[in-house]
């Protein structure tokens, strides 16, 4: 075993990876800017959350599916 114990909990920022303590005050980020830039990614879709409603043609379904209720839903 590793005679140095580190106690000090780090992660790496999300945005560029520097490393970030627990204590800092944006943590999980290193900077306010990296948190911001992180949510303008979310916003802008660059990650691919899994979000078929986002599809057209899932919209369109979803449109016949309220106004057309009658037949048992059970879509594929
Ligand atoms: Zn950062």
């Amino acid at each position: 075993m590793p005679a140095k114990k580190k106690s000090v909990k780090v992660l790496r920022c999300p945005t560029c990876g520097t490393l970030v303590r627990l204590k800092d005050e944006d943590f999980p980020f290193c900077s306010d800017r990296c948190r911001k830039i992180d949510l303008g990614k979310w916003a802008m879709g660059v990650y691919k959350i899994s979000s078929p409603v986002l599809d057209p043609e899932v919209l369109e379904d979803l449109g016949n599916l309220g106004s057309n209720r009658g037949s048992d839903s059970d879509n594929e």
